[in-house]
């Protein structure tokens, strides 16, 4: 499994910039390294187009994702307008009815789910990244750099943050891969089971859990209780 991240713009090319200065390519770069890094927190292989803040055509992306044969792309970007009411979040696909809009669906849920901006939802457009790409490719507009609250917004660590975590919990949930904690150790389960046979635990306690006071002095109890039988 290998994913393409695809941080809009660079280098000479801004993209969008908010009335307040921000450039649209270093928001999604921000939240594009974020992915990346989740995702490969996940064992998950990445391909990035770019890694900084450099100038990349798009036929120079389409094509290093087409030669790494990446098994989805995910385009970032941030979306603008001439108008500074617009504050929707988006995904954008180049067709319906294929594994792209499946994919979009679940991370488009998410996104608007943990920003809680208005949902856009998946649109059609006929874009570069989403037509000359091999694989299913989905194009991310993580809300408006046009509206000033949604710029404030995006330039913060915070927001890119829960942003690039809602497009990896989508993909998870997309490849129906578990995000949740790791299994417990063996040694906690066999400490666990140990203290259930001497009689220390009474019952079926989580070995993650932290133990609280009362439980503590009923283990304390429950061993003076085990002594005195012996
Ligand atoms: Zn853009």
């Amino acid at each position: 499994m290998k994913i393409g991240i695809d941080p809009g713009h660079g280098g000479e090319d801004p993209g969008a910039v908010g009335p307040g200065g921000t450039y649209e390519k270093d928001v999604n770069l921000a939240i594009a390294q974020r992915v990346q890094f989740l995702l490969s927190r996940m064992g998950i292989e990445t391909l990035m187009t770019r890694s900084d803040d450099s100038s990349k055509s798009l036929m120079t992306r389409s094509n290093s994702l087409n030669g790494a044969r990446v098994d989805f792309a995910i385009s970032i970007h941030c979306n603008s307008s001439a108008n500074p009411g617009p504050n929707y979040i988006s995904t954008y696909i180049q067709a319906a009815g294929g594994e792209a809009e499946l994919l979009a669906m679940r991370v488009q849920a998410r996104m608007a789910q943990s920003t809680g901006w208005p949902d856009g939802g998946v649109r059609i457009q006929n874009l570069h990244m989403t037509r000359e790409t091999q694989m299913p490719a989905i194009l991310c507009e993580c809300g408006f750099i046009s509206n000033p609250a949604q710029e404030l917004m995006l330039k913060s660590s915070e927001v890119q943050t829960r942003i690039a975590r809602a497009i990896v919990d989508g993909i998870s949930e997309f490849l129906n891969i578990e995000t949740g904690p790791p299994a417990v150790e063996q040694w906690k389960q066999d400490i666990m089971e140990q203290a259930m046979k001497e009689g220390l635990v009474k019952s079926e306690h989580d070995a993650e859990e932290a133990a609280p006071k009362w439980f503590v002095l009923q283990v304390a109890l429950n061993l003076l209780d085990a002594l005195r039988k012996t």
